[in-house]
């Protein structure tokens, strides 16, 4: 067994059933891709537009790639043929554009709305009064070729695990909070992405559904 596989085994065992994986293979080639793929890992998470489509073309069609860095408006239209989700919505352009480039392909794109709480300056995301405002506001539902399924949260950089676990809480109510109010009929809604390499379980523990792992994998 290659240590990839025995990396994902054990992190697969500690997960509760009903949470999905995504192997964050930003950092590393297509040959460790492939270690994973064997291990029967179909999803993994990349960071750069060019980057993914240059993994995609050479892997296997049977994966699920998902899009998970800050997404400039302009390298949308690379993913969209194949990306099945995107993470990093952090504004409604880069839904708009989102839209445009799915209707292009004829595609429906799965996405998620990022939620900025982190105490960094740096990370991207909407503050919760930022997504409450432009879900308040129509345009989002003119759109038919993205769905929202979702959010997803980067928490800060720390090793205060209460502070971290606090984060993740908050963001778990925002979810039921916009879910209750903009996306009550829609039983796709559904998908809380939170929690990496070195906060992951704190982040099921707090209402996770969707973890993104790419040292504890990877790495040597
Ligand atoms: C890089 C990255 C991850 C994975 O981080 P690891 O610490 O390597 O597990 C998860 N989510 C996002 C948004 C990332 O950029």
């Amino acid at each position: 067994m290659s240590s990839i596989s025995e990396h994902l085994a054990a992190i697969r065992a500690a997960l509760p059933s009903g949470v999905t994986l995504v192997a964050v293979s930003k950092y590393y080639d297509a040959g460790a891709v492939r270690q994973a793929y064997d291990a029967g890992q179909r999803l993994f998470g990349e960071s750069r537009a060019l980057d993914a489509t240059a993994k995609y073309e050479a892997l296997p069609q049977d994966i699920e790639w998902h899009f998970i860095g800050h997404l400039q408006t302009n390298k949308v239209k690379y993913i969209a043929p194949y990306i099945s989700l995107i993470h990093s919505i952090d504004s409604l352009k880069l839904l708009a554009e989102t839209e445009r480039q799915a209707a292009k392909c004829g595609r429906l794109i799965d996405v998620l709305l990022q939620i900025h709480i982190a105490r960094e300056e740096t990370k991207f995301g909407f503050t919760f009064d930022e997504c409450r405002q432009m879900l308040e506001e129509d345009t989002w539902r003119r759109f038919s070729h993205v769905n929202i399924r979702g959010v997803m949260t980067v928490a800060s950089l720390t090793d205060q695990t209460e502070r971290i676990r606090k984060e993740f809480r908050a963001v778990r109510q925002f979810f039921d909070e916009i879910k209750g109010r903009y996306f009550a009929y829609s039983s796709a809604f559904n998908i809380y992405s939170a929690g990496m390499s070195h906060d992951y379980l704190t982040a099921v523990e707090e209402g996770s559904n969707c973890v993104r792992i790419g040292t504890s994998i990877f790495a040597q």
